[in-house]
C-alpha cells in the first residue's frame, strides 16, 4: 500500500516530536539521537521526499537495491549517509564499500575482513557497529551474546574486528525478538547498554558511544533506555 508523499514530512515531525518527549523523559539531549529513516522496498519518491524535511540519514537492508535507487536519483547535492542495517552476505561487501557510510550489522569476522578489504581497494572507512543477538536462539542475525558458552569465542572475535584498519567501530547495534508488545524490547535494550560499559573496559582504545536500537514498534523505550540511532521504517512510509 503506497503513501501520499505529503505524509512523510508529517510523519517524520510527529516522530521527532515524539523522539524529543522520550529524550526529556530520559533527562536526554536530543542532539545525542539520531533518526535513521529505513527505505528498504520503498521507492525514490519517498526518499526524495524525506530529503525535502533535511532527513539524509537512510537505511537500507539489501545493497543492489540501494545502489539501483541511488543510480535512480543523480545529481541530488545533498550529503546523504546510507546506513546499512541488514545482513551482508559477504558477495554484496562491494556495493556496501562503494556507496554506504555507516554498517550496523557486522556479525561475523569473515564479513568485516571482506568488508575492509573492499574498502582499502577504494581507499575509504566507514563507521562500523557489531550487531549482537541477546534475544536467544530464534533470531539468526549477530553474535550470539546471549549464549555463555559462546562469549569467550564473541570477544575474541570482536577485538580481531577492531583490528581491520578501514572499519572504524563507534558502537553495538541488536534487534530484539518479535513481540505485541514494545515493553518486551526494553530488558534487551538495557542489556545492550550494559554490554557497551563492558566493552568500553575491555576494549579500551576502541569507541563505543552509538548505539543503534529501536524501530518503528519501540524507538520510545529504546531512547528511555539510551539509544543513539533509532532505524525508523514503517512508522514514516507506510508498510512495505
Ligand atoms: C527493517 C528494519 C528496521 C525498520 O523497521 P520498521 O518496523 O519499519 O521501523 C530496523 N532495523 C532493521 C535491522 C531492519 O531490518
Amino acid at each position: 500500500m503506497q503513501i501520499e508523499t505529503a505524509h512523510i514530512s508529517r510523519n517524520i515531525e510527529h516522530i521527532k516530536s515524539r523522539i524529543q518527549a522520550a529524550a526529556s523523559r530520559a533527562g536526554r539531549s536530543l542532539d545525542d539521537i539520531q533518526l535513521i529513516a529505513v527505505t528498504k522496498l520503498q521507492p525514490v519518491e519517498y526518499i526524495r521526499a524525506a530529503l525535502e524535511c533535511g532527513q539524509y540519514d537512510f537505511g537500507e537492508n539489501y545493497p543492489e537495491e540501494t545502489q539501483r535507487k541511488i543510480e535512480e536519483m543523480p545529481n541530488l547535492g545533498k550529503p546523504i549517509r546510507w546506513h546499512m542495517i541488514g545482513h551482508m552476505q559477504s558477495r554484496k561487501a562491494r556495493i556496501v564499500a562503494r556507496y554506504f557510510s555507516c554498517i550496523h550489522s557486522i556479525d561475523s569476522i569473515h564479513a568485516a575482513e571482506v568488508l575492509s578489504r573492499e574498502l582499502a581497494g577504494v581507499n575509504k572507512t566507514i563507521n562500523g557497529l557489531i550487531e549482537l543477538n541477546l534475544s536467544g536462539e530464534n533470531s539468526k542475525t549477530g553474535f550470539p551474546a546471549w549464549d555463555k558458552a559462546m562469549q569467550n569465542q564473541t570477544l575474541l572475535d570482536i577485538e580481531q574486528i577492531g583490528s581491520f584498519n578501514q572499519i572504524k567501530i563507534i558502537g553495538l547495534m541488536t534487534m530484539p525478538r518479535l513481540s505485541d508488545n514494545p515493553e518486551d524490547s526494553r530488558s534487551i535494550y538495557q542489556e545492550l547498554k550494559r554490554i557497551q560499559g563492558l566493552f568500553s573496559v575491555r576494549f579500551p582504545t576502541q569507541n563505543w558511544h552509538t548505539l543503534s536500537m529501536g524501530t518503528s514498534f519501540d524507538y520510545e523505550i529504546a531512547i528511555e533506555e539510551g539509544s543513539s540511532m533509532v532505524r525508523i521504517g514503517e512508522a514514516i512510509f507506510g508498510p512495505r
